[in-house]
């Protein structure tokens, strides 16, 4: 097949707030280095360099969801008068609330415990900061092109990465071409940035490629899952803060809630389940749901309407399941690195940082002439000197701690402040699990029968304070051409209505946020496994928890997917 084939000198894949940062502030330094050298300086001129943003969304912003409350320290960094500049704020925060809910009740710590003390930051909607971003990429002369998937990275016959080519779009769902094909294109440049978010799916592809996660702990995951509502009063200000631990996640289950008052009478509050439960009838969209039947959560919502629905994986693995973050012609950024601190629950600082770190590290690579790993390994020494990684090191064993349950994992996070981060005051480095391997079969629990019942026996979904998949799904502006072929690839659906019904009673059906993922009545006495793609609000989890690891999730035709405007 004939592929139109652009030159580029460096390729961004994801309009995520690490790129755009990065790709901004590389066109900063290349600019301030051409004026430097016509103004006398000895050098030699960068002239033109051509820097792309590619996007699979609609538009700069149409996937990124986030809690979302912000540390301002990168921001600042990288435009220091970003308030003045009309940055997209919702508000300072001015409260911290810190709950343990039992099931009845609402119990409010003395102290809000020091990581998740939020005076000075702002609660933001992390679309509209990116889209915010984006424009600011292109006053700068960055190229954004929203609707272009990264389909698959190019290598040369070195393995190095040598550009990016997007998806080809008008395929119908049996793979033929329609009326309106065009061929994705090979984006060429010297160094691509991977800054796709939590499970990138070309991360995903050169990780295991070139082994970036050998010696590493494997990543694991959380899956954030949020509403906004609208108030009929003042009852939550803006600026207020609430984070709440235990109701309804069972103490072996990493979980807890969030509550943040935006402008305009918007309430935003998710629930985070951590994708590496035991139980393999959990359900973290339910789990959300039982949340908000809480008195305390049920009284603040009353009388209010369901207004946007999201939900996204993070990686929370932090500081042991960094893979290694650079190669031969490739960077990888922000959520793709593994750099948020899943303690704070922040990572939009130390993305845009890391953003403008592989900026000044591609900076040096075109003023040498040079885009070899060797070179490129000063990005992960610019990161190591940086506040990024000292801020992951003091939480190095948060998350990991966990899997020994609420209490012990709560024990070990006081007592990381006197320890410097060992875990449980000893070891330096916990053993981590990937959230696959974490899911127990039924027998392990014994359960028999139709397991959501048992769990989730007492949550209905009454349309008014919960509500179930397909509704909040609605409510995400998902839109997907139907005629495509599936982007879910399930390798082997054999395995569906056997082994799966019966060790773990098919949990893609519950873990998938989206109800994608149904099994129905095959006609033949069988069930089988059918997948509504169309609803997928691209939050990677099944690619994530599915027990024998294969569901693959790749990039749908491009413009395809959530529309998370205002999230
Ligand atoms: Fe998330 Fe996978 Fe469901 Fe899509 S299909 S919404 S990526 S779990």
């Amino acid at each position: 097949m004939e592929r139109d084939s652009l030159e580029m000198d460096v390729v961004f894949v994801g309009a995520g707030p690490a790129n755009l940062s990065g790709a901004l502030h590389l066109a900063q330094l290349v600019k301030q280095h051409n004026q430097e050298v016509a103004a006398g300086k000895s050098g030699k001129a960068l002239g033109e360099i051509e820097i792309a943003v590619i996007e699979k969304g609609s538009a700069v912003g149409a996937h990124i969801l986030s809690g979302a409350v912000m540390d301002p320290i990168g921001l600042a960094e990288l435009i220091p008068d970003f308030r003045e500049q009309g940055a997209p704020l919702e508000a300072p925060v001015n409260e911290d609330y810190f709950l343990y809910l039992t099931k009845s009740r609402a119990i409010r710590s003395p102290i809000t415990p020091p990581p998740l003390k939020n005076h000075g930051y702002y609660i933001v909607s992390l679309n509209r900061l990116t889209a915010w971003l984006g424009e600011k990429c292109e006053e700068a002369g960055v190229n954004i092109f929203p609707e272009f998937p990264g389909a698959e990275l190019l290598y040369d016959e070195n393995d190095c990465v040598v550009g990016v080519r997007t998806g080809d779009k008008g395929i119908d769902k049996s793979g033929k071409r329609k009326s309106n094909f065009e061929p994705g294109v090979d984006l060429r440049a010297k160094i691509t940035v991977l800054g796709e978010g939590a499970r990138g799916s070309l991360t995903k592809q050169i990780t295991q490629r070139l082994g970036l996660d050998r010696g590493r702990e494997p990543q694991v995951y959380s899956l954030g899952v949020k509403e906004l509502w609208e108030l009929p009063d003042d009852r939550y200000p803006a600026g207020r803060v609430t984070h709440t631990l235990g109701f309804p996640s069972d103490s072996r289950t990493y979980g807890g809630g969030w509550i943040y008052g935006m402008q305009n009478r918007i309430l935003n509050l998710g629930y985070v389940t951590g994708l590496d439960y035991q139980d393999p009838l959990i359900d973290p969209h339910a789990e959300f749901q039982r949340f908000k039947t809480h008195p305390f959560i049920a009284k603040l919502l009353a009388g209010g309407k369901m207004i946007r629905y999201g939900a996204k994986t993070i990686a929370a693995g932090g500081y042991f399941a960094m893979p290694r973050m650079f190669g031969d012609g490739f960077l990888l950024v922000g959520d793709c690195a593994g750099l948020l601190n899943s303690q704070r629950l922040k990572g939009i600082h130390s993305a845009i940082k890391s953003g403008m770190l592989a900026a000044k590290t591609i900076f040096e690579a075109l003023v040498a002439g040079d885009f070899s790993a060797n070179q490129l390994s000063r990005y992960e020494t610019v990161v190591n000197n940086s506040w990024i990684i000292p801020e992951l090191r003091k939480v190095r064993n948060f998350h990991a701690a966990f899997r020994n349950g609420r209490w012990l994992g709560l024990l070990n996070a006081g007592l990381q402040f006197v320890t410097g981060g060992r875990a449980w005051g000893l070891l330096d480095r916990a053993r981590a699990e990937a959230g696959h391997e974490a899911m127990k079969k039924l027998s392990a629990f014994g359960y028999r029968g139709d397991g959501i019942q048992q769990r989730y026996k007492n949550l209905h979904f009454d349309g008014t304070i919960t509500f179930d998949k397909v509704t909040d799904v609605y409510h995400a502006a998902v839109g997907h051409d139907e005629d495509q072929p599936v982007h879910l690839h399930v390798l082997d659906t054999n395995i569906c209505a056997t082994r799966c019904a019966e060790e773990f009673a098919n949990p893609c059906q519950r873990f998938c946020p989206a109800a994608v993922y149904e099994m129905v009545d095959g006609g033949n006495g069988q069930r089988r496994l059918q997948i509504n793609f169309s609803n997928c609000v691209h939050c990677k989890t099944c690619d994530i928890m599915d027990p024998y690891q294969i569901i693959n999730w790749v990039t749908p035709e491009g413009g395809g997917g959530p529309d998370y405007k205002g999230m």
